[in-house]
């Protein structure tokens, strides 16, 4: 079946409408706190704007307050939200608490949706998602994870440490992968546990200096020593949380791809202006020939970039697990954002490093991209797998498909 380009009316109605916000509402706030929010203050602020002008919480369900958009819808509305760096958190879509809505509402009881989901959905609080660790201990390799949870009198005890848990500064809650089952290295035996701020055994520790700065929250340390939490705080079944990480990683990847599109386009927007009305050489630097071509690579990045979200998307929406879909989608997206702020930048010239537009901002904030949400060498080691695997199937028979099809360390 093809993939249908044309959003659903409702869908454009509410992008245009958030094309509409982020220009008028939210780019003069993101130029005046040069695109980090900063303060408690101006999120707050920008939500109430969203909320006044019908765009906040697209992605969630009704129920939560939100529009309830699918995976395609989100495509269209995040990526006119990504147009600037503060539209993900005015909309509240933004990393990470966009991706724990969406995997609270998959799997989360009805106790935890009341408790968590609800003031999340509703912008009253933030979260965090806590994965990554330290080396030796899990990053592209989830298997190596080594943070351990182990039984209790009523309950679980938490012990290990993470890092670049992004928005771990001020977060209510904390989603907390830990090992229930076999050692560091072991496929499976994971267990995703729900852990109150405030928790004596949960330890907030340093921001970690990065090259971004504009993800609301930080990059934390969080270490969890004696950490105890009842048997309520666990998500969904004790050892599946590999399985429920694909609920959260594959849209959260793409919703990534939406939101850092539309910078892409922003910053397509900026270099075009420059390019439109400086002279060189006696014409305009939009018609001269490796301008042009600056120009043009840019459109098909985003154009292609699109294309491959949509395609992802439509695999989601549809239930499917979609993984190589979305790694594919991921690994140029990222690349391709990249290139285009890149290629803006050179266009504007001196312009373009100075601080009188945002174009070196958008270039440190899109470059981590291709490192969270699976390193692209991770993502092409399993597209390539999957590949290769298939050809074996091809050629020996079913054996070998089965380990070569698995979406390898991005899962
Ligand atoms: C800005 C930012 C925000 C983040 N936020 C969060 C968060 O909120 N929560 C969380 O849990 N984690 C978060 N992370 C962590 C992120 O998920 C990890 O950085 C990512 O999974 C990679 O793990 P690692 O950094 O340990 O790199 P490693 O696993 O040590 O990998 C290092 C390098 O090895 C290479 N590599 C990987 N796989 C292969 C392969 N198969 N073949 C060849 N080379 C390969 C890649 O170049 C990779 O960059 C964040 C990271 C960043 C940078």
């Amino acid at each position: 079946m093809a993939v249908d380009f044309e959003p659903d009316p409702r869908v454009a109605e509410l992008a245009d409408r958030t094309r509409r916000f982020v220009r008028e509402e939210v780019i003069p706030v993101e130029v005046a706190h040069d695109g980090v929010v900063g303060s408690e203050e101006v999120r707050r602020r920008l939500q109430a704007g969203a909320r006044a002008a019908g765009v906040f919480a697209p992605h969630a369900a009704e129920e939560f307050g939100g529009h309830g958009l699918d995976m395609c819808g989100r495509a269209a509305v995040f990526e006119e939200a990504g147009y600037s760096l503060l539209g993900p958190i005015a909309l509240n879509i933004a990393a990470p608490d966009e991706g724990n809505v969406h995997m609270l509402e998959q799997i989360a009881s009805e106790e935890q949706k009341a408790r968590y989901l609800a003031p999340l959905a509703a912008g009253d609080v933030r979260s965090c998602f806590a994965m990554t660790e330290p080396a030796p201990g899990a990053g592209s390799d989830p298997d190596a994870l080594s943070t351990t949870a182990t039984r209790v009198p009523g309950g679980w005890r938490i012990d290990g440490r993470k890092w670049f848990i992004t928005g771990a500064d001020g977060a209510a809650f904390a989603i907390v992968m830990a090992r229930t089952a076999g050692e560091p290295g072991d496929r499976g035996g994971a267990t995703m546990f729900l852990v109150d701020a405030g928790n004596p055994g949960m330890q907030v520790g340093r921001h970690i200096p990065t090259l971004d700065e504009s993800l609301y929250g930080g990059h934390l340390e969080v270490t969890f020593d004696d950490c105890r939490v009842g048997d309520d705080a666990v998500l969904g079944e004790a050892d599946q949380g590999y399985r429920y990480a694909q609920v959260r990683l594959g849209p959260a990847r793409m919703t990534h791809c939406m939101r850092w599109l539309g910078i892409a386009r922003r910053a397509q927007d900026i270099a075009v202006g420059h390019a439109a009305q400086r002279r060189l050489f006696g014409s305009r630097l939009g018609d001269l020939g490796m301008a042009q071509a600056m120009i043009a690579d840019n459109e098909i990045d985003v154009a292609a970039a699109r294309g491959l979200i949509l395609r992802a998307c439509w695999e989601l929406d549809r239930g499917r697990h979609a993984g190589a879909e979305v790694s594919i989608a991921k690994t140029f997206t990222a690349e391709a954002v990249w290139r285009v702020v890149d290629r803006s930048l050179q266009l504007c010239g001196s312009l373009g490093v100075s601080g009188d537009v945002l174009l070196g901002r958008f270039l440190r904030e899109v470059r981590p991209f291709r490192i969270y949400d699976g390193p692209s060498e991770t993502h092409r080691w399993s597209i390539a797998r999957r590949v290769v695997g298939r050809h074996t199937a091809g050629t020996a028979g079913a054996a070998g498909s089965a380990g070569a099809a698995r979406p390898a360390g991005v899962r």
